[in-house]
């Protein structure tokens, strides 16, 4: 920011409007002779409009041209990113241990509920009796199944790390998909890289991911459509492309997708820790994983990997 660009601007229009009516007060507190104001989390708008967080705290002194006000500021958008990763860090390991405790409260009576269900529909032979049985059986397994994918979520075993070939873990994993591709008009395209370097990951770890995104794939394409899985060394890392020509999605929603819970499918269809449980891995392997995606035309998400050597 040069000075002429400052040069004649009231200070409030450095600052977010959300600030104004505060830095009014701070500016008021200072005239009326405190010699300064304490430090206070604020945001300024650069010159670019693109507002920043800083630390702010003022003084007020006199020079040769009279009284003035000297504001200091620090830039703090570092620190509050680190925080809000931690924060979030922490809210996945509270998670984890909500879910293993409330897995067990649950899953016991969820059990006996299941069990007398099933046992009084051996007995009955009313239809309207059967179906409301048949309703409560579905119900209580669709709860045992997200109570399941948290535990997995919960009970992340410290990973077995090797060099490992990710063509097999992905070609493994694919197999489990055929029939499904073959029934909801999936065309599949594999483009693996000829011998490409071992990865230093863990093989259940890593074709948890790969089912994963295979899986947000296919329910992206209910109307068929063409996933395109790539393997291939960039760098020093292996990346992992998996394309889908499906439903795609909004901006703002590929920026949600990766927060535990966040889903867009109905009850029962989706948990929405899928991605959460992915993003989990890969950075666990100091890894990255990125998402790409148009409406209407299809997403792709791209996973890299570290080498297991770098020689
Ligand atoms: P879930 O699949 O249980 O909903 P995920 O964490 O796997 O949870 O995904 C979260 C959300 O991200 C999905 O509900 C969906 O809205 C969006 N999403 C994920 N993968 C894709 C994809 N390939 N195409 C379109 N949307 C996707
Ligand atoms: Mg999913």
């Amino acid at each position: 920011m040069k000075a002429d660009e400052i040069l004649g601007k009231s200070p409030l229009d450095l600052f977010h409007p959300d600030y104004h009516a505060v830095i009014r007060e701070r500016m008021h507190e200072l005239f009326e002779g405190s010699p300064h104001v304490a430090m206070l989390e604020e945001k300024i708008v650069t010159l670019g409009r693109k507002a920043v967080d800083v630390e702010c705290s003022a003084a007020r002194f006199v020079d040769e041209e009279g009284p003035a006000i000297l504001i200091m500021l620090r830039d703090i958008s570092e620190r509050k990113r680190l925080q809000e990763q931690l924060r979030r860090t922490e809210r996945i390991a509270e998670l984890g241990t909500l879910a293993s405790g409330m897995a067990h409260e649950i899953g016991t009576p969820m059990n006996v509920i299941l069990g007398r269900a099933e046992y009084l529909m051996d007995r009955v032979t009313e239809e309207p009796i059967k179906k409301g049985l048949q309703t409560i059986i579905t119900q209580v397994e669709r709860i045992t199944k997200v109570m399941n994918q948290l535990l997995t979520f919960a009970r992340r075993k410290a990973p077995e790390r090797r060099p490992l070939d990710l063509r097999r873990v992905i070609e493994d994993s694919a197999e489990i998909f055929q029939e499904r591709f073959a029934r909801s008009q999936i065309h599949v395209e594999m483009a693996l890289t000829d011998s490409c370097p071992l990865v230093l990951a863990d093989a259940d770890q890593m074709s948890q991911v790969v089912i994963n995104l295979i899986m947000n794939a296919v329910h992206a394409m209910p109307e068929g459509g063409t996933l395109r899985v790539g393997l291939a060394p960039a760098q020093l890392m292996v990346e992992l492309t998996i394309a889908d020509t499906g439903h795609g999605m909004p901006q703002e929603l590929s920026k949600k997708i990766f927060e535990p819970f966040f889903t867009t499918k109905e009850f029962g269809q989706g948990t929405g820790l899928g991605l959460t449980v992915v993003k989990g891995i890969i950075e666990e392997h100091q890894g990255a994983i990125a998402v790409e995606s148009e409406e209407g035309k299809g997403t792709t998400f791209k996973v890299f990997l570290p080498l297991a050597s770098t020689s």
